[in-house]
């Protein structure tokens, strides 16, 4: 593994925010100087490739990155944009299924938003 994928992992394996690669880019830059975007896009996706990190399309369009393999959904607020763990648990398919939902995507109105409504 590259020093570069070395970083940008540590940084996925610490930071549990589903971050987009601009904040992973934010995030690594110190530790990698000079570094462009391109090369942090480039590094998530062979961290992808190799099965070190997940994916997620959201529903507004852009591609988070997930450093947690656990196996669990996710929630995006409407109205803050952030990104919520869904434990697996939390959907109970029918009796006799079984769903395969890894790049599951619910939309939601997360607790802080709620509140202000
Ligand atoms: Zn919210
Ligand atoms: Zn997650």
């Amino acid at each position: 593994m590259t020093k570069q994928q070395t970083v940008v992992l540590d940084f996925m394996r610490t930071q549990f925010i589903h971050p987009t690669a601009e904040t992973v880019w934010e995030g690594v830059k110190d530790k990698l100087p000079g570094i462009s975007l391109a090369t942090v896009y480039r590094n998530l996706h062979r961290l992808c490739d190799d099965g070190l990190v997940r994916q997620i399309s959201m529903p507004d369009g852009s591609n988070r990155f997930d450093g947690n393999l656990s196996g669990h959904w996710h929630m995006q607020c409407l109205s803050c944009r952030e990104v919520y763990d869904l434990p697996a648990q939390a959907l109970k398919a029918p009796d006799g299924f079984q769903v395969y939902g890894d790049d599951v995507v619910l939309k939601c109105l997360c607790s802080k938003c709620k509140a202000k409504v």
